[in-house]
């Protein structure tokens, strides 16, 4: 390494302590090692939980972010899947395969994983580069976008939440509450199980944002009572399936959950909640969990990505370079300097940071 061999990279040093820093260059060292210059991160609710210190998980002095693309840069000697200009798109989610969690298909929580997921307790993207191994990469078709790709490993774990519900039948009422990224990518994806989703969020600059990019059929309001009365036609609708990105509704809702109806949590914000455990059997609910990416669901995210069934790309509302992190985060209601977290006062869904390495057709 020459004394000028470096890049920038943007570190967690703990809650509302970010620098963008100056740190060695990565390089394939490992046979199997890729490294990929990164051109674009999208700032996920994680990120914002981990800065504000709501969600502290992240080890600090690590490098942020994990829903990225790329151009390969390095290949180790071993490496055939990919070569040096390829455009990739990557998983940040690296997984033993031998632990118990791995062999009994829960690799989102694999053991072995401190040390290894990316902008959590391992250098991510949101930075010049990025070092993983051959496995964790694949190549983007040349008419997907790399900024429209950045957008599979949120989807990912949106196929991780869907592939858990049963819904009852065609006709559920389903409703999703929230229209950050993940409301917008559930509420697309359970149209593909055959659901008719709403989307509910109350915060009108979210909103307006929303009604832009889905289509037509998939409505959202601006509160519960809204869509049941213009949607569902009955202001006391009963609710077969909630999808719930706020964390703040398992227990408002519970009761207005129908027969055999589930509720699925997606929500990183701590909350105690208090629920009738007779009611729970009685009227056969479901609530579930769900965070993260499972067996496949990568692959099976990235091909509704390059297959166009979901159009991700609507969803990207700012593209922001690395050195305007700070304007990024604040479009999402994050206020670095000032150390306060708020809802999103700006038309602002998928924000992403460019690193630098952006193709050709993708300027700004
Ligand atoms: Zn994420
Ligand atoms: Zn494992």
């Amino acid at each position: 390494m020459t004394p000028h061999d470096t890049m920038t990279a943007l570190k967690f040093r703990g809650p509302w302590d970010m620098a963008l820093t100056e740190v060695p260059r990565l390089h394939a060292t490992g046979p199997d090692d890729v490294v990929v210059d990164i051109a674009y991160t999208g700032i996920c609710g994680t990120d914002l939980g981990v800065v504000s210190g709501s969600y502290p998980v992240a080890v600090p002095g690590v490098t942020l972010g994990h829903e990225s693309t790329g151009i390969v840069a390095e290949t180790g000697p071993e490496v055939t899947s990919v070569t040096v200009g390829d455009r990739v798109v990557i998983n940040p989610t690296p997984y033993c395969g031998v632990c118990r969690m791995c062999r009994t298909n829960r690799i989102n929580h694999c053991e072995g994983k401190h040390g290894t997921e990316s902008g959590i307790s391992y250098d991510g993207t949101y930075a010049h580069r990025y070092r993983t191994t051959s496995g964790f990469l694949r190549r983007v078709p040349d008419h997907i976008p790399l900024r429209a790709a950045a957008l599979t490993e949120p989807l990912s774990c949106v196929v991780s939440g869907v592939r858990k519900l049963t819904p009852p039948s065609l006709s559920a009422h389903t409703v999703v509450f929230g229209a950050g990224p993940l409301g917008l990518l559930y509420a697309w994806a359970l149209t593909l199980k055959g659901l008719s989703p709403v989307v509910v969020e109350n915060a009108p600059a979210r909103l307006a944002f929303a009604t832009k990019v889905l289509p037509a059929s998939i409505p959202a309001f601006a509160s519960l009572d809204e869509a049941r009365r213009s949607h569902f036609g009955d202001p006391a609708a009963p609710l077969d399936v909630v999808v719930d990105t706020t964390s703040g509704l398992l227990e408002s809702l519970y009761e207005e959950l129908a027969p055999g109806g589930t509720f699925l949590s997606i929500g990183l914000k701590s909350r105690a909640v208090s629920l009738d455990a007779m009611h729970l059997a009685d009227r056969s609910l479901s609530v579930i969990g769900s965070i993260d990416s499972l067996h496949g669901s990568f692959d099976e995210a990235f091909h509704l990505v390059t297959s166009g069934r979901i159009p991700v790309e609507r969803l990207v509302s700012h593209v922001v370079p690395i050195a305007d992190y700070e304007e990024a985060f604040a479009l999402l209601g994050c206020d670095i300097p000032g150390r306060t977290l708020t809802g999103a006062g700006t038309e602002s869904c998928k924000v992403l940071i460019a690193s630098g390495a952006e193709p050709a057709g993708e300027e700004r």
